[in-house]
């Protein structure tokens, strides 16, 4: 009987990427999923040290395992990601029962790491090198166990060379890597041979994507043009630009290249310019917001969608007024907004004195997202009456009795009917009937193209 593994995500899209790649592995290795912690051989957390208390976490999960363990000494419980990236050896020193320790450069040695620990004990390997472009790290990533059998994640680079006062990406993921364009495209290929019509291209930083590659400068839209003309696959998007690095020629290509979706995720994380400069972002808010107009007057019916932080360490009340300005005048489709929490490490955690009292933060943050819904509402009001073109994803996790897809603006509809309606991966039009800030409401009018992936199960509802 082939032993079982189970794999817990922590984090970002990356983060969830790694993981379907850490499971295509282990698959290689003759190993089984499962989806109950209690039934696996082997349990990987894929930690992430982004939000608050990520440690915290991570040690209460490996808390509850003990009792698992010492009720199955042959389980096997391996700690991969940024946090062991980050903590390395203080893993093991918290929790002794910890098999494995791998961290964000050497996934790929993730199932070699188990066997040897099986044989020899305990083992802890983290690199402080990034992996090279041409290791097994990077590799096309063709074998990885995807949740959606249409869609999949492509992760075109690893790293980030820029130096944001609160972010600790940098220091767990090491300098920028990108992954050749010729392993891209020909993976992106593989996977429109299995059915796969919507990719999206991952990175820290994407617009910069290839800078490390060639002296000519980032191959950004180079890579949007080849990975766009790739016969099968419908749609492109991608996460997340800098502002700063968007260029003139990634906005041509969107505009120009038809399956590259009408999308751009921006973010903003301040208006105030002095903020701004405190998190060493690289841009004015004006400089923001005509980089802004320029893919707006060059991209028809652009969704924009952005990060925002409120709370950063000396924010004053003029400064929040300011970036409230911005994202008015933005009007975004949609914000993530965070409270500032300062990551241990970074040069804001460092700031403390300057930290802005957690009342006056919360004041602030539920003004912003007054804001930021009334732009939103405004946008999704304006496509009522519209027929969408909707990538039908499977029931609505709210309401079974609707289905729930995603336009080209990567905005999420709920529609009927559910009953004999278009199976997951289905394109269809859907008349927008309703509108929210967080969503459309709709009717199917047709099925435009039935699913052209031949796996049909399992699909994820929204
Ligand atoms: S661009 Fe800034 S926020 Fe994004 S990963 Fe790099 S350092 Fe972090």
């Amino acid at each position: 009987m082939s032993r079982k593994f189970y794999v817990r995500t922590f984090g970002c899209q990356m983060n969830e990427h790694d993981s379907e790649r850490l499971a295509g592995l282990l698959v290689a290795e003759g190993m089984e999923a499962t989806v109950d912690i209690e039934d696996a051989d082997v349990v990987v957390f894929n930690t992430c040290c982004i939000r608050e208390n990520a440690d915290n976490k991570l040690y209460g999960h490996l808390g509850h395992l003990k009792s698992l363990r010492d009720r199955r000494p042959d389980l096997q419980i391996a700690v991969g990601g940024c946090l062991a990236q980050k903590d390395r050896e203080l893993i093991r020193q918290k929790a002794p029962h910890v098999d494995v320790v791998f961290g964000t450069h050497n996934l790929a040695r993730a199932p070699a790491l188990l066997r040897r620990a099986e044989k020899e004990g305990p083992v802890v390997e983290v690199l402080d090198a990034p992996a090279p472009a041409a290791s097994a790290d990077h590799a096309p990533a063709l074998s990885a166990v995807r949740a959606l059998p249409y869609a999949a994640w492509v992760t075109i680079q690893t790293g980030c060379d820029n130096s944001c006062a609160f972010c600790i990406v940098p220091s767990v993921r090491g300098p920028e890597v990108s992954r050749p364009i010729e392993d891209l495209v020909a993976e992106v290929e593989g996977l429109a041979r299995r059915g796969v019509v919507e990719v999206t291209l991952l990175g820290q930083n994407v617009n910069s994507y290839g800078r490390d590659l060639t002296k000519r400068g980032p191959l950004f839209a180079e890579l949007l043009r080849a990975v766009g003309s790739v016969e099968g696959v419908r749609r492109v998007r991608f996460t997340s630009p800098h502002p700063k690095d968007l260029r003139p020629e990634t906005i041509a290509a969107m505009a120009e290249v038809g399956a590259v979706c009408e999308q751009l995720h921006l973010p903003l994380q301040a208006g105030s310019d002095r903020t701004l400069v405190a998190m060493r972002r690289g841009y004015t808010a004006q400089r923001y917001l005509s980089r802004l107009s320029a893919a707006r007057a060059a991209i028809d019916d652009l969704a924009v969608t952005t990060d925002i932080i409120v709370g950063f360490p000396g924010e004053t009340e003029e400064d929040f007024a300011a970036t409230l300005e911005v994202v008015a005048e933005a009007e975004f489709d949609s914000a993530y907004t965070f409270i500032f929490s300062p990551r241990p490490g970074t040069r804001a955690a460092a700031m403390e004195e300057r930290f802005v009292p957690p009342e006056v933060v919360a004041d602030r943050f539920e003004r912003l997202r007054r804001v930021v819904e009334r732009g939103a509402l405004r946008r999704h009001e304006a496509r009522v009456g519209r027929v969408e073109e909707v990538l039908v994803e499977g029931p609505s996790r709210r309401d079974q009795s609707l289905l729930t897809g995603r336009t080209r603006q990567g905005k999420l509809v709920h529609f009927l009917p559910v009953d004999g309606g278009p199976l997951a991966g289905s394109f269809c039009e859907v008349t927008v009937t309703g509108a929210a800030p967080h969503h459309l409401r709709g009717e199917l009018v047709r099925v435009t193209a039935p699913p052209a992936h031949r796996r049909r199960i399992p699909v994820r509802a929204a």
